[in-house]
């Protein structure tokens, strides 16, 4: 059976408990909108708040530790993600790779740790737009995430409830640019064949892959009917329930469509 769309909220270094009541809101409007499945991933100081308030959307962390626990000032296991009540984490976000130095190999460590934690994943990749005009998008990408992506040893794991894939041009997101639906096409679909050559065609066609970078209400709907996307990683207008929620329904319709 195909999946539900899968929308996303990445709330990045937003939020105080003063955004529960929006965190609420999303929750109640997801619970009229079940053809699409709502999650987002908060601060990791309301991931248990919006544990506690939620009965409908998934809530989870956007980044974890390749270790269970140690001596790692500042950082978060995924242990302790799922222990506060997360259900997922992104990983391997432009900013973290940017602004934390993050590698391929940390950041596949931390996909393994993650799935041992028992949560589900969002690996991103995504160019630079250097990388984009020289011509190069697709073989960076695939680099990125063959050196990524977990392996998945036991073979009657259900990859695919487990892995999702989030393709973010960095040049897209938070800019207000998107890329051209030509161009996620042709992303997603070499994403496509690179998931079914590492985990058969069972796995490897059914795991989701989302697009991220400016993705509001108003422009939702033709991203989402777009070949190959199964949903959206969204920063910025995921911070209110009505953009956010928005995009969701744009999401639903092009599901009916
Ligand atoms: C993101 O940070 O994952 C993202 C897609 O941000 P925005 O929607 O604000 O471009």
């Amino acid at each position: 059976m195909p999946k539900r769309p899968y929308i996303v909220g990445n709330w990045k270094m937003h939020g105080t408990r003063a955004m529960l009541s929006e965190a609420r809101t999303i929750d109640r409007a997801a619970q009229r909108h079940m053809k699409v499945e709502v999650a987002i991933a908060p601060p990791y100081t309301l991931i248990h708040p919006v544990h506690r308030e939620a009965e409908q959307i998934a809530v989870g962390a956007q980044d974890c530790h390749h270790e269970e626990s140690g001596a790692h000032t500042g950082d978060i296991s995924a242990a302790m993600v799922a222990d506060a009540g997360g259900k997922f984490v992104i990983l391997g976000h432009s900013e973290r790779r940017q602004n934390h130095g993050e590698t391929d190999s940390e950041i596949k460590a931390k996909a393994d740790a993650a799935l041992n934690a028992g949560l589900r994943i969002i690996l991103c990749c995504g160019e630079s737009e250097k990388t984009r005009d020289s011509g190069k998008a697709v073989s960076h990408v695939k680099k990125q995430l063959k050196a990524s992506l977990p392996q998945f040893e036991d073979s009657s794991e259900d990859i695919s409830e487990r892995l999702t894939v989030a393709y973010e041009p960095i040049w897209a997101i938070g800019t207000g640019k998107t890329a051209t639906t030509d161009d996620i096409a042709e992303m997603h679909g070499e994403i496509r064949a690179l998931l079914i050559s590492l985990y058969g065609e069972e796995h490897g066609a059914e795991v989701r892959i989302l697009y991220g970078g400016s993705v509001k209400p108003e422009n939702a709907a033709e991203i989402l009917a777009t070949q190959d996307v199964g949903g959206a990683l969204v920063g910025g207008a995921s911070l209110t329930a009505d953009s956010f929620m928005g995009i969701a329904m744009a999401a639903g319709e092009a599901e009916e469509s």
